[in-house]
């Protein structure tokens, strides 16, 4: 079956009619960006393990013989787009991403597995052709261009791999460190999920796993959907695993592809490999854009080789999730041995003014009849002492409340954060140096940040953005500090909502576990 799609069954270029040669003379236009810096001589080591399109290829190995070489190489060939009509659409999926999914668009990208795609007036093959709207900025995938992708090649060679870890794992993270490194070892599951409460110090739970591997010759990858993560990790990892050949990958990252051994990406960069890696950790599978986005795991699952394993790390994980069949890792306690704190539910009205009468009405603040005394108690007690966060559920929302807050509490240094926010990374900035006492924000600041000693208030919570997931990393953002590692969470919406109270509860659970186990000091 598999050799349907293989280069000499012409199977790709047969389309319409048009003879093999007619449709690489089509290519001939993207020739002309050719970067000879970049010419490697050694093509099966440049495209092992990888999916790549033609037009990639020919840009490291510009020469006239490619398309020969290429197919010296055997590679599985398939259109960049399949449309669904296509007959060997359900193969093809098998394929590419293994797995079989029904499409409710008019094609999938089998590059990066999106289903944004749109027929266009094709200049390559001047006919019709289906084109992928979301990967086109790295190279065009179309029905019309073929996407190679190749198996790795060799075996694995045992070597040792050096860690060095600069700390002392805790009990929680030394219990999940064992667990995964015999997740590894025993090969009983192929996938693992490290379920951590925010602040656990989860990513060094999985250091000796990937040791393991790398030992036994493998290759690890390590994808976060998250830029600023792989950017944070990739320098804890080169501390820590000295002499490993280390790539990192993310959109506008300097490095180019080369072969690695442990390879840091965002998931974006996963799609040009093709059944590579030993071990896959995915970090924060949950975190946008991976939510509701089918098409990035597959990506990450395909870059994986066939009976490789995956972990998967986070601090909010899906139940049907847990409930699959898995190894499961709990990291019930932060690395300073505190409990997370756990949030107050509370019950205020939320009436918010038209913004016409805005000021006139300001004894009105926020059209609450009046403040809730939790609220007024919290901003008395912590503002100007300790950095505030306050999370309100929209854009539309954060300048009346900080302009509230500021007639409020003209004494305090307040600020307001939101994505479409020019000076975003200043701000920021100003917050961890203490400079800003109250910053209001989006969920935009939901994860990443850790602010030493930040108290945090989520206004509106009853807002159905507020998905217990998004609370529980709220919350997760006070406490995280040794030097702070306690501090205050209020959830104030109109209604106490069933995500409310589930992140409540799961909070409240995990810090049972922890001490069930031992794990907490405090
Ligand atoms: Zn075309
Ligand atoms: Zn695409």
């Amino acid at each position: 079956m598999t050799n349907l799609f293989r280069f000499n069954d012409n199977f790709l270029l047969r389309k319409e009619g048009k003879t093999i040669s007619k449709v690489w003379e089509n290519y001939q236009p993207e020739l002309v960006f050719w970067n000879q810096k970049k010419v490697t001589n050694d093509l099966e080591k440049q495209v092992s393990g990888r999916a790549l399109l033609f037009s990639e290829i020919a840009s490291f190995y510009p020469k006239n013989d490619v398309i020969k070489k290429i197919i010296e190489l055997k590679p599985i060939i398939v259109p960049g787009v399949v449309s669904i009509k296509h007959k060997h659409l359900k193969t093809m999926l098998s394929l590419v991403f293994r797995d079989i999914f029904t499409l409710k668009s008019e094609g999938i990208c089998l590059r990066c597995g999106s289903t944004n795609v749109k027929e266009i007036e094709c200049v390559r093959c001047s006919s019709y052709c289906l084109s992928c709207r979301d990967c086109f900025m790295t190279g065009e995938s179309t029905s019309c261009t073929p996407l190679f992708l190749f198996s790795s090649k060799g075996e694995n060679k045992n070597r040792k791999a050096l860690l060095s870890l600069e700390f002392s794992l805790t009990k929680a993270q030394q219990r999940a460190y064992d667990m995964a490194v015999n997740f590894v070892k025993e090969k009983h599951y192929d996938k693992a999920l490290v379920y951590a409460v925010c602040g656990a110090g989860k990513t060094e739970t999985v250091f000796g796993a990937i040791k393991h591997v790398l030992d036994k010759g493998g290759k690890v990858l390590y994808a976060t959907p998250r830029r600023d993560l792989v950017k944070e990790l990739s320098e804890r990892f080169q501390k820590a695993f000295i002499d490993t050949d280390m790539l990192t990958l993310y959109g506008g990252s300097e490095s180019k592809y080369s072969r690695a051994d442990l390879v840091m990406a965002t998931t974006h960069q996963v799609m040009r490999y093709y059944s590579f890696f030993d071990l896959v950790v995915l970090d924060e599978v949950d975190a946008f854009p991976y939510k509701g986005s089918k098409r990035l795991p597959k990506l990450v699952y395909r870059a994986g080789k066939k009976d490789s394993q995956m972990i998967y790390i986070t601090a909010t994980p899906d139940k049907e999730f847990i409930k699959s069949k898995l190894e499961l890792i709990t990291v019930p306690s932060r690395f300073h041995k505190y409990p997370a704190p756990e949030p107050e539910l509370v019950k205020g009205s939320f009436r918010l003014l038209d913004k016409e009468n805005f000021l006139d009405k300001l004894i009105n603040y926020l059209g609450f009849s009046e403040l809730p005394k939790e609220l007024t108690r919290f901003f008395i007690h912590y503002g100007g002492k300790k950095p505030i966060f306050v999370f309100v559920p929209a854009i539309s929302l954060i300048e009346p409340v900080t302009n509230t807050l500021r007639h409020l509490y003209p004494n305090l240094v307040i600020e307001s954060i939101s994505s479409k926010d020019q000076k975003r990374d200043k701000k920021r900035d100003y917050f961890l140096k203490k400079k800003i006492d109250i910053l209001v924000t989006t969920t935009i600041m939901e994860r990443g940040v850790t602010v030493s000693g930040v108290q945090v208030v989520v206004l509106f919570c009853h807002h159905k953005i507020f998905e217990s997931r998004t609370l529980i990393q709220i919350a997760g953002r006070v406490g995280r500090k040794k030097e702070e590692p306690q501090g205050e969470v209020l959830f104030i919406g109109e209604k106490i909502t069933p995500s409310m109270k589930e992140a409540k509860k799961t909070i409240i659970n995990m810090n049972r576990e922890a001490k069930r186990l031992g794990f907490l000091d405090y």
